[in-house]
């Protein structure tokens, strides 16, 4: 699994809070820092895919 973040995120640090394993706030969007996502990860950070408000971050 594979999980990417796109420009529309607006930092609002949803994905952050619900998967801090695979997501970190950057300068200006979120930054994905496991890739691949461990297999222990990939519920929370689908989880974050999933919740997140502008649909910023697919899940390849
Ligand atoms: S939840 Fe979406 S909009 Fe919010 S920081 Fe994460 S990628 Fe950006």
């Amino acid at each position: 699994m594979k999980v990417r973040v796109d420009d529309s995120c607006t930092a609002c640090g949803l994905c952050v809070d619900t998967c801090p394993e695979v997501f970190q706030m950057g300068d200006e969007f979120a930054e994905v820092i496991a890739d691949p996502v461990p297999p222990e990860h990939e519920d929370s950070a689908q989880q974050a895919a999933d919740e997140c408000p502008v649909d910023a971050i697919h899940v390849e």
